[in-house]
């Protein structure tokens, strides 16, 4: 199944981290971590930007600890749980798209702009 939302909240790393930590690095063996793991898990946080949520169901067994070196913010779909952060497919989408299009005429970061824009406005 495709998930069609374009709804994400913006997490900092430490929460998502400790998050991540407590139910999943300490209890699955390192070959469980993939994305292949569907796992939902029902988790409570802040946002960025200051919201509060809970039991917002995030994929947490679904990338490793190497996720969170060298990133400082997630990006968590909001449809399907998906956990999403620059640096892994942002890049290497990138480099895809600039196969076909000039890459150079868009923003570097217009995506996740975009993005942060749309949590903004539901919080009004
Ligand atoms: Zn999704």
């Amino acid at each position: 199944m495709v998930c069609n939302s374009n709804q994400y909240i913006k997490i900092n790393k430490d929460q998502l981290y400790s998050l991540w930590l407590e139910r999943v690095g300490f209890h699955l063996p390192s070959n469980a971590k993939s994305k292949k793991n569907h796992q939902h898990y029902f988790c409570d946080f802040t946002s960025t930007n200051g919201r509060k949520y809970s039991d917002v169901k995030v994929l947490l067994s679904s990338f490793s600890e190497q996720a969170f070196e060298n990133v400082s913010e997630f990006f968590i779909c909001e449809g399907c749980g998906k956990v999403y952060w620059e640096g892994s497919h942002l890049s290497r989408l990138k480099s895809f798209v600039s196969n076909y299009v000039d890459v150079k005429s868009t923003q570097e970061g217009n995506v996740y702009e975009v993005l942060s824009k749309n949590e903004s406005q539901k919080q009004i």
